[in-house]
């Protein structure tokens, strides 16, 4: 999506250990318009397999799960990373090692909100190693629901864990693809 990938250039800093930095519009401070375009592009993708259900992890893939939903008028549920009081009933678990906190982590949805009968988008800001999203499919799996694909707004290409995904045979949309990022110099895959 070419006005994603000049929001990057201008915009995105890259971090010592891999890391762009997008969070003057993208995870922090949150551009709405661009929201509005990336969730219009999402349902371009998927507008023909009958999504019922969006499904993302919090926090940062929220914001754009929500703008997406609008386009596809369908709920959106979140995996939670603790298990609070609140989170009352049974859930389902799945364990995600995270490439920014470097350490594993639980996540859990409740079983009441996803179920068979749900043909799910999985929606997130940034695909790396893979990790997030292969725990959110590891829940969708255990629900017995399925899976439709996945709508990425940023993969970093070169950390190889969106071609390992569809390797497996899942459908993996990314808006835009970070080939390589040495010295700062960002290079897209197209
Ligand atoms: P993965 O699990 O695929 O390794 O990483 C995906 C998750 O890590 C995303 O949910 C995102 O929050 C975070 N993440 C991974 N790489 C980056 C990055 O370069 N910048 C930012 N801001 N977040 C990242």
């Amino acid at each position: 999506m070419k006005s994603l990938e000049e929001k990057i250039i201008k915009y995105g800093v890259v971090r010592d250990g891999n890391v762009l930095k997008v969070d003057s519009f993208l995870n922090h401070q949150m551009d709405i318009s661009l929201f509005n375009e990336i969730g219009k592009e999402f349902h371009r993708l998927y507008k023909d397999e009958n999504i019922t259900k969006i499904v993302t992890i919090e926090a940062s893939g929220i914001g754009v799960a929500c703008i997406a939903a609008q386009y596809f008028n369908v709920p959106v549920v979140f995996a939670k990373k603790s298990k609070t009081s609140n989170l009352t009933g049974d859930v389902y678990q799945g364990r995600i090692y995270s490439f920014t906190h470097q350490c594993f982590t639980d996540i859990y949805i409740k079983k009441s909100y996803i179920n068979e009968d749900d043909n799910i988008l999985i929606i997130d800001d940034f695909l790396a190693m893979g990790g997030a999203l292969d725990g959110l499919i590891q829940i969708v799996d255990e629900a017995g629901a399925k899976l439709a694909g996945a709508g990425i707004v940023i993969e970093k290409g070169f950390q190889g864990g969106g071609d390992l995904i569809r390797s497996k045979g899942v459908r993996v949309e990314s808006l835009a693809i970070i080939e390589s990022m040495n010295d700062g110099e960002l290079v897209f895959r197209h």
